[in-house]
């Protein structure tokens, strides 16, 4: 399970999830990109694979009546877990932290392998949103949780470890320092 852990000497909140090491990779973290023959096996995101995913959470259908046009399924590494607290506690002499409480979804954007934001119909791009209103929507009903971000890596320069159209959603029990910043001077 990961942590929340406060670095001492900024008092900002940071999530150690020693999980997501074991990711499928494309790429490294210095942005040096390999071919992408690395990723290995059929792609995790594409129809007939669902089995390769965690559960669904929420899906558009498509509109011809077959398959779906959006899916969203858990991570199946996650940054952050649904069990857990918000007690906080020391950690040796340094350190603060939590339980790593909150969601990690990704939205699996298109059945279609290869078919990126720009080359999809205006339905296909509102779908998404959708997709992402919903799904902002029912973790905003969880009282742990106080930030949501839902973000986009595109790209292995980006940092992307699946090529296939894709967003996540995460949620924290703590916003980070410069939101917080903000909200206490408005
Ligand atoms: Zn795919």
């Amino acid at each position: 399970m990961s942590v929340i852990r406060q670095d001492p000497t900024t008092k900002e909140w940071g999530t150690i999830a020693a999980e997501r090491k074991r990711r499928p990779h494309g790429n490294d973290q210095h942005g040096e990109t390999h071919s992408s023959t690395k990723e290995s096996g059929p792609c995790p995101f594409c129809p007939g694979q669902e089995a390769a995913t965690p559960e669904e959470v929420f899906r558009i259908p498509a509109s011809e009546g077959t398959g779906c046009s959006v899916r969203v399924t858990s991570n199946k590494f996650p940054a952050l877990g649904e069990m857990g607290g918000l007690a906080r506690r020391e950690a040796g002499p340094l350190f603060r932290e939590m339980d790593g409480v909150g969601a990690h979804e990704v939205i699996i954007e298109t059945p279609f392998h290869d078919r990126t934001l720009p080359l999809m119909t205006d339905r296909e791009v509102a779908d998404v949103l959708i997709a992402y209103q919903t799904r902002y929507r029912a973790r905003r009903e969880d009282p742990r949780l106080k930030y949501i971000i839902i973000f986009k890596n595109h790209g292995e320069a980006a940092g992307t470890s699946l090529a296939h159209p894709h967003s996540q959603l995460v949620a924290t029990p703590v916003p980070p320092m410069l939101l917080r910043r903000k909200r206490r001077a408005s």
